[in-house]
């Protein structure tokens, strides 16, 4: 392994080793990485250009990381994978976003969702372990359709989604207004209402769809950035086999808790922070060589831009170290991402525990990423306005963090409610009544008021009767 970081055949012109934690790391996982960043550099890096410009499917990238056996990083080694741990597909995420391309991280990051879906229920389902066992061989691109037209970021919540048993399979109907990979993608983990549904929008069940199952439109993606992940509407309405079921039916809350959620939150964190890391590394590497001819100083020599740097730098690291402390948390409680200890108890979640830190980690990479994007542009002046120095590109790209469900704003309340009410107050299928409001509003009425409400409560609670005779 080179001691230096190398881009080009010449040492890297961006933050050095010295500047990661790579003490988290094992030699594999190192040598993962400088596999990673070369592939950025001869590779993964132009197509991010090209996939931002014409708004393509970073495909390409994907078959090169499918060749080098990372679709299947997480998957057990007994299905052929390469077995590796959450802290391991931390790096492999920032890796990617930081040198090579941020569409290709997220749509890596919506896959390795699907692929912790999918293991995590894997064991008794021949076709989850056909496709997992398939996915570098084949290039099978999984991702995770949530959110739904009706309640926006809320995408626990798929009022617009449901399934039945019929007599050929699950009927699933599904409308997502955001898909990440969404018509290029392989195969999907859906969440749907359960099938028997009686009202209970916690009562969640998990399908497996395959790429052509699905009904999406590539012409209606059109993001201010990652605009190669293909984030559209997409529409299912269609029988698949019963085999189509991950889990058990109703086991949806536990996936998003167990596997959808840590994995999404953890990995998306590593991608907003490794845009921030592509953006310190063009700064730098744009400030040093740039000098004012008046003054005789680069710009990398005003103490401003020394500033932004290692503010952007410090911050960045605060968030990184999160990160990686939470990867390293799951991996100890997973003997390092074991799936099988799920296989005898469906109700064991030892990730679940860390959700709530993991709320706390990815808003704060999302409102980093905003926070060094902004900074690192103005420390490139009007060239970093400029799209050839890159910087343009990953300020864009880095605006998604905040607004992915669930956005900034929703998890920042999350923290501070569950902190101050508990975790009860949360309330995320709004179900249990607030009863400090209802009688904060219903003293403001006066007796008529109350007396018309009451008759309307007693109308709607009044027992529904056939219409019969007695
Ligand atoms: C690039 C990109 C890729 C995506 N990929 C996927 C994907 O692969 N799969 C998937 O399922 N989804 C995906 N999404 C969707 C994403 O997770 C959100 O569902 C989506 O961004 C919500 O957009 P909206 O316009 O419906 O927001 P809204 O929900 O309408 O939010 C509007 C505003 O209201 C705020 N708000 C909402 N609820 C609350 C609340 N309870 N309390 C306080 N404020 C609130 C929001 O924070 C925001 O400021 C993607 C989104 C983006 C931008």
């Amino acid at each position: 392994m080179a001691d230096t970081k190398q881009w080009g055949g010449t040492d890297f012109q961006g933050l050095g080793f010295e500047w990661d934690p790579q003490w988290v790391l094992t030699g594999a996982q190192k040598r993962l990485q400088e596999k990673l960043i070369d592939l950025c550099d001869k590779h993964l890096r132009a197509n991010a250009i090209e996939s931002d410009q014409g708004r393509i499917y970073p495909r390409k990238n994907f078959q090169i990381l499918a060749k080098h056996g990372f679709l299947g990083l997480i998957v057990p080694k007994s299905l052929g994978g390469m077995g590796e741990n959450h802290t391991a597909a931390a790096m492999v995420v920032e890796t990617l976003a930081r040198y090579g391309c941020a569409s290709t991280a997220m749509c890596y990051t919506m896959h390795l969702g699907a692929v912790a879906a999918a293991a995590l229920r894997h064991h008794d389902n021949p076709t989850l372990k056909d496709i997992l066992s398939r996915l570098d061989r084949d290039c099978l691109i999984g991702t995770l359709s949530y959110s739904d037209p009706e309640t926006g970021s809320h995408f626990w919540y798929p009022i617009s989604s449901g399934a039945t048993e019929t007599p050929e399979g699950w009927h699933v109907r599904k409308k997502a207004s955001w898909t990440t990979s969404g018509g290029f993608a392989d195969w999907y983990i859906v969440q749907t209402t359960s099938p028997g549904f009686d009202g209970n929008y916690a009562d969640l069940t998990c399908f497996l769809i395959l790429g052509d199952e699905a009904r999406y439109d590539p012409s209606n993606w059109n993001g201010l950035g990652l605009r190669g992940n293909q984030s559209g509407p997409l529409e299912i309405d269609r029988v698949v086999p019963k085999a189509r079921l991950v889990g058990s039916i109703g086991d949806g809350a536990r996936s998003n808790d167990e596997a959808v959620d840590p994995f999404f939150l953890l990995l998306s964190s590593a991608c907003w922070s490794g845009i921030a890391l592509g953006m310190i590394d063009i700064t730098k590497r744009h400030t040093t060589g740039k000098t004012h001819k008046d003054v005789g100083m680069r710009v990398a020599d005003y103490p401003t831009i020394q500033d932004y740097v290692g503010e952007a730098i410090i911050d960045t690291n605060a968030v990184r170290s999160m990160d990686f402390m939470l990867a390293r948390a799951m991996d100890e409680a997973t003997n390092n991402c074991d799936w099988s200890i799920h296989q005898k108890d469906a109700s064991y979640l030892p990730r679940a525990a860390y959700l709530h830190w993991l709320w706390q980690l990815k808003f704060a990479a999302a409102k980093n990423v905003a926070h060094v994007s902004d900074k690192m542009l103005h420390a490139c002046g009007g060239t970093g306005y400029k799209p050839d120095l890159q910087i343009e590109r990953y300020l864009r790209d880095g605006k998604a963090g905040w607004v992915m469900g669930p956005t900034n704003e929703v998890l920042r309340q999350f923290v501070g409610k569950a902190a101050l009410l508990g975790f009860g107050a949360l309330d995320y299928w709004n179900t249990s009544v607030n009863e400090r409001v209802l009688h904060n509003e219903i003293k403001k009425l006066d007796a008529d008021g109350k007396r018309a409400l009451a008759e309307r409560l007693l109308a709607e609670a009044a027992p529904k009767t056939t219409g019969l005779a007695a």
